[in-house]
């Protein structure tokens, strides 16, 4: 700011060349401590940045005294438990290798993924190697103008999912997510609309973005069931209830066969106690009816 008011003596860029070359050294050989020392009592920053903020490249600074309070505080992440570790759920989201991550905070389990999905859509720009042409078979098909963006997802659900007195309404944006990170939708479009057009926009894995990008399936993922069956197990709902394909001992489920919440309660090869359990199915509405069986916990939207 003041450079243009220093004489000629000194050219200005001279002096901030110098400054900004000497400056690092010095901080880097004495003042380290010190800044460590104060700065790493909060340590939110640390935290934050895992789930949303990885694009925004902070500057030089943060690095040096995030470095020996990482060494301080090595595990963040609560030890899995050996129920965790068995546990169905965890099993789901293990079977892909993908970003998704999960941990158990308390009475809730804790998914995070980018909601990106881990196959290839028309709906990835052309030039990313994970473009593919819809290929499907949906003569109507009419891609939306919406590309995928890499959304951060968080889903909170109960670990012990269990039958709530009365229905709770699903609302717009995720309600649930698959295995692979990718968020259920449920079966309406926006402002409760029916599906009947956004349907066409669905690419050959029944999933689009919406406007700001974020992939996701009303109907059945069908890469998932291509790779794992039509009747697995291909994710769960925000009540903690998982949801299966549509399928079930080699028979095509409806919804006539499914209660109003868009399931029913029996044994499945991951809970062979028996379980409330979700089936996709071809028709509306898809994926849930009325509610969540359960009392669903939370999600970013
Ligand atoms: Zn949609
Ligand atoms: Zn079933």
């Amino acid at each position: 700011m003041q450079a243009t008011a220093t004489p000629t003596a000194v050219p200005p860029t001279v002096t901030r060349a110098a400054q900004l070359t000497a400056v690092p050294p010095t901080i880097a050989a004495t003042a380290i401590p010190a800044p460590t020392a104060t700065q790493a009592p909060p340590p939110t920053p640390i935290q934050a940045p895992t789930a949303t903020l990885p694009p925004p490249a902070t500057p030089t600074p943060t690095p040096a005294p995030a470095t020996p309070t990482a060494t301080l505080r090595p595990t963040p992440t609560p030890a899995p438990t050996a129920a965790a570790a068995t546990n169905p759920l965890v099993a789901a989201f293990a079977r892909l290798s993908t970003s998704v991550t999960v941990r158990q905070e308390g009475g809730f389990w804790v998914i995070t993924s980018n909601s990106t999905p881990n196959h290839p859509s028309p709906y990835f720009p052309r030039t990313d190697s994970r473009y593919q042409a819809y290929n499907g078979t949906n003569l109507q098909y009419a891609q939306n103008p919406n590309q995928i963006v890499a959304t951060t997802l968080i889903c909170r659900i109960p670990v012990e999912p269990g039958r709530a007195a009365s229905t709770t309404a699903t609302q717009g944006g995720p309600i649930g997510i698959a295995i692979n990170g990718v968020p259920f939708f449920n079966q309406y479009a926006a402002m409760n609309a029916p599906l009947t057009m956004e349907i066409n926009s669905f690419d050959q894995y029944g999933g689009h973005p919406q406007q700001f990008g974020q992939y996701h399936y009303h109907v059945e993922p069908t890469a998932l069931t291509a790779q794992f069956g039509k009747g697995a197990l291909l994710g769960y709902l925000l009540d903690g209830f998982p949801v299966y394909g549509p399928e079930e001992n080699g028979r095509t489920l409806r919804s006539s066969d499914l209660d109003a919440n868009h399931g029913h309660t029996h044994a499945t090869a991951e809970y062979p106690n028996g379980i409330y359990h979700y089936h996709f199915t071809a028709d509306n509405p898809y994926l849930n009816g009325t509610g969540f069986y359960g009392t669903p916990g939370t999600t970013t939207r």
